[in-house]
């Protein structure tokens, strides 16, 4: 059932060679001077650099010293607002800007116009990614029906109808009881519980976080225990009736120990932290630009660390871009009307390669471990560079350098918070489920 669960519109399987390319893939220990022969769609031959001779139809990529090839990244949290806001986004273009972040798998979130929360839209859904998506979809319809957060949706049959788990994200769950009660389901149909976590009546009305530039800019404040408070009660919750959550967007400090010490209690949590948490703080909202209004909110410096070296050491598991795109007209209004959310899928492993691993933060195997870790929390295969996989790979430049939004977007939606920086490293190919779903440039092909 898990391959079954991602739907993708997937080109050709593709033949090509990497010669003598530095393949990294933590995982499996790999991290050195290759050749890769992919045939078929499906990782073919695994050999000594200069080994391997391109054969027909096959296309060559000469590795060179600015090269990594990695296994392609997964995005366990994105918005393709598919279907009702086709305004922002749609199955095709945000799969497009996945592909050209390096991604070869997303999920989708069930926040959409009607709510993803009933069999036969997600089965239209996954019929529509079948033949837009140009990398594999998976969903998470929602948890409680339209979001309310008051009656559960139909679990076992949107399981059975290919539901990776079930979220309300955008919203919390408030009742406990009806958290309890979803938990209970998952113990009869499976999949992951993922949580947006923010306790609403202590968020209500903010719309930044809660701290001194909220006060200096005279604004209503979401303060950090709505989110921590949230995620201490959910992991209690699903240490008593024996469940499996994953905590969405981690934002503060506190959230982090949080996680760390269900971790260590041995309760089944996994938990992700978005780049822009991991790279911003709530200074950034001082000149007021809507661009960096996020839900949860950008926190202070403290906790920005804490979530690097939640990332670092394994209490945070992975990274999740929660691509959140909206029009320009619907950002382009006073601060405290504009909608939250940032766009993120192709500027996630630019902004993460040049803050945190050219900063000496993070080792980028390590990088990638994170940013490819997020699909076995939801049940599915990691995407690795081994023998008899398919083909989920990402070629890495780490030496470009260029300026998102420079050139537009694949995205629908221009609202990135890293819009004008200039970054180094960019995915030069993406292959995803054996298919070229991205180039940044052609390669010699030899035969042809
Ligand atoms: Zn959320
Ligand atoms: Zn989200």
């Amino acid at each position: 059932m898990p391959l079954a669960a991602l739907s993708s519109n997937a080109a050709a399987p593709v033949d090509l060679l990497f010669r003598e390319v530095h393949a990294i893939d933590p995982r499996v220990g790999l991290d050195g001077l290759r050749d890769v022969r992919v045939r078929g769609g499906a990782i073919a031959e695994l050999a000594e650099p200069g080994s391997l001779t391109p054969e027909d139809s096959e296309e060559l990529v000469q590795g060179e010293a600015r090269h990594r090839l990695s296994p392609a990244f997964f995005d366990p949290h994105v918005h393709l607002r598919s279907p009702g806001q086709e305004h922002k986004e749609d199955l095709e273009t945000g799969t497009r800007a996945a592909a050209a972040g390096g991604f070869g798998g997303v999920i989708a979130m069930p926040n959409t116009d009607p709510v993803i929360d009933s069999a036969p839209l997600l089965r239209s859904l996954r019929d529509t990614a079948a033949r837009d998506a140009r990398v594999p979809v998976g969903f998470l319809p929602a948890i409680t029906r339209e979001l309310a957060g008051e009656r559960l949706t139909d679990m076992a049959e949107l399981r059975a109808e290919g539901a990776l788990g079930f979220t309300d994200d955008g919203r919390p769950v408030m009742s406990a009881r009806v958290m309890r009660s979803a938990l209970r389901y998952q113990r009869l149909c499976g999949g992951v519980l993922a949580l947006h976590e923010e306790d609403l009546t202590l968020s209500a009305g903010g719309v930044m976080f809660e701290g001194a530039v909220s006060a200096a800019l005279g604004l209503d404040g979401i303060p950090g225990v709505s989110e921590s408070s949230m995620v201490r009660r959910d992991a209690a919750l699903a240490a008593y009736e024996g469940g499996r959550v994953h905590f969405q967007h981690l934002s503060v400090a506190d959230s982090v120990a949080a996680v760390a010490a269900a971790k260590a209690d041995g309760i089944a949590v996994s938990a992700e932290v978005t780049p822009h948490h991991l790279l911003l703080t709530d200074e950034s909202l001082r000149g007021l630009d809507t661009a960096f209004k996020v839900n949860p909110p950008l926190a202070t410096e403290s906790d920005r660390v804490a979530l690097i070296d939640g990332l670092r050491s394994g209490v945070i598991d992975c990274v999740a871009s929660d691509h959140a795109p909206h029009a320009r007209e619907e950002k382009e209004v006073p601060f405290e009307q504009a909608p939250m959310g940032t766009t993120g899928l192709e500027t996630a492993f630019a902004v993460l390669h040049t803050e945190l691993v050219l900063g000496g933060l993070l080792e980028l195997g390590l990088l990638i471990e994170r940013m490819t870790a997020g699909a076995a929390l939801f049940e599915l295969p990691a995407p690795s560079i081994v023998v008899g996989q398919p083909a989920n790979l990402t070629l890495l430049d780490l030496e470009a350098s260029w300026v998102p939004g420079e050139h537009g977007w694949e995205s629908r939606s221009q609202n990135s918070c890293f819009a004008g920086r200039r970054l180094q490293g960019r995915a030069l190919m993406t292959v995803a489920a054996g298919a070229v779903a991205y180039r940044e440039r052609t390669f010699s092909v030899v035969g042809v």
